[in-house]
């Protein structure tokens, strides 16, 4: 018999316009599944015989999805880079993420994973888009991830990211990486996979086109950084006459179930294009603010009709903590309080996130509550000092949610954290053995970046 589950008690989220709030619900849940949301008396007599979970008041919504992240880039947490500050974007790939990747030994890609996947249980993300780079341990490194993933019981979609900058042997590896986990994920509970490229910066025309064969009749897309920096323009300009979209498009890279991340310095045609291409975009505010790379033009694109995500690329995976950083971003940029209302940020955050992820996952799409989809569940507990409902939340969640707020975590209808308690992933051990590990990664990086600066 498949697993079941009612959780009562609790106000439901369901995100689903026109029935967002269900107050003194239940949702009975079977073979990782919502079967059915109602109110809790109702459900609570039919399914007298299930499990139960009561949600002792608090809200309970989707998990959060994160559309673009680096698990590889945990250990970066409070290390040095030696030498000046790096002055620009391209400086910060060159003296502290480019050495990252190939300080990563296998054991410390798996920690890194471990790591992230800890905050995402505790954060309440429950769904994933990672795009992963260690050179130096790349044969195999989608399953040491999938593996961590499986191990915490989230739901995560692997990539790795092709680039020409360790060489023609090294960029066919990643291929090679990409296409056997493309095709292992499919064996893999609530893993899934898409085809990673680095950005048009550090991908020749040769490179791309082997990507594009190597793809055919895996049915999948690309995820690639575009237009992050103005560098990537002025490189894919010099290299092929082409803004980088053009140049990405004519290669064969978008698409409907491509996904572009950042696209902060694309102009007006190269927006119609991914339009055109019905290509996903996502948003990462707060590495926009720290790399100083500029602030994309979200809202122009949304009017557009591209369906922008928001991601953190890498930072933590507190995706509410990215909500606030996009509510601030964009009034500050174009100094207009009226920028980045609240409904736009959820309109990316809920309802375009759970339609990606739901491309991902079609057979239980996450991120809205509704009979049908994936048992990714959340209870918050937040006691509001004003009223909320459907049409303020979004403003809530921006002024009044914390992640600490998060107490439970639920994927597939398995409760990962409960009242705050880890139950599949041993914090303690997992911080303990990646502070053994830290040393020598730093090390690693210190004698890479040494030699290259
Ligand atoms: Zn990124």
């Amino acid at each position: 018999m498949a697993e079941s589950l009612l959780i009562t008690n609790g106000t439901i989220v369901t995100w689903e316009p026109g029935q967002e709030f269900i107050e003194n619900g239940a949702i009975y849940i079977e073979g990782g599944r919502i079967n059915e949301i109602g109110p809790a008396r109702d459900l609570e007599a039919r399914y007298a015989q299930a499990d139960r979970l009561d949600a002792g008041g608090q809200m309970v919504m989707p998990g959060n999805i994160c559309a673009h992240t680096h698990f590889y880039g945990a250990f970066a947490r409070g290390m040095a880079i030696p030498g000046p500050a790096p002055k620009d974007f391209p400086q910060i790939l060159e003296k502290l993420w480019w050495p990252l990747d190939q300080a990563l030994r296998e054991e410390d890609v798996r920690y890194s994973a471990l790591i992230c996947l800890v905050d995402a249980i505790r954060h309440g993300t429950t769904t994933l888009i990672d795009h992963h780079a260690s050179p130096n341990a790349l044969d195999g490194s989608l399953d040491i991830i999938a593996d961590a993933v499986e191990e915490a019981g989230l739901r995560a979609v692997l990539s790795y990211e092709v680039t020409d900058r360790y060489g023609p042997e090294s960029a066919r590896a990643s291929i090679a990486e990409n296409v056997r986990f493309l095709r292992a994920c499919k064996t893999r509970r609530n893993i899934a996979a898409t085809f990673g490229l680095h950005a048009s910066l550090t991908l020749s025309d040769e490179t791309l086109g082997e990507c594009v064969d190597a793809a055919q009749g895996l049915e999948t897309g690309f995820h690639i950084h575009v237009a992050e920096d103005p560098a990537d323009e002025y490189d894919s300009l010099a290299k092929s006459g082409k803004r980088v979209v053009d140049r990405l498009c004519g290669a064969g890279i978008l698409g409907e179930k491509s996904i572009v991340v950042h696209a902060v310095h694309t102009d007006a045609r190269e927006k119609e294009i991914l339009r055109d291409m019905s290509t996903w975009v996502t948003h990462q505010p707060r590495s926009n603010m720290n790399n100083a790379v500029g602030a994309a033009d979200v809202e122009g694109m949304l009017r557009m009709g591209i369906p922008v995500c928001l991601g953190n690329d890498g930072f933590s995976n507190a995706m509410w903590e990215e909500w606030k950083a996009a509510y601030l971003l964009h009034k500050v940029w174009n100094r207009d309080p009226r920028r980045a209302n609240g409904a736009d940020i959820a309109e990316i955050a809920i309802q375009n996130n759970a339609a990606l992820a739901s491309l991902l996952f079609p057979a239980s799409p996450p991120g809205l509550l509704m009979p049908g989809a994936a048992a990714d569940i959340i209870f918050v507990d937040y006691n509001s000092p004003t009223p909320v409902h459907a049409g303020n939340l979004p403003w809530h969640i921006i002024f009044g949610f914390e992640a600490s707020m998060v107490t439970t975590t639920i994927v597939a209808g398995k409760a990962l954290m409960r009242d705050r308690k880890l139950l599949t992933l041993d914090e303690k051990a997992i911080s303990a053995r990646a502070r053994e590990l830290a040393p020598s990664v730093w090390e690693r990086y210190h004698s890479i970046v040494g030699a290259t600066l």
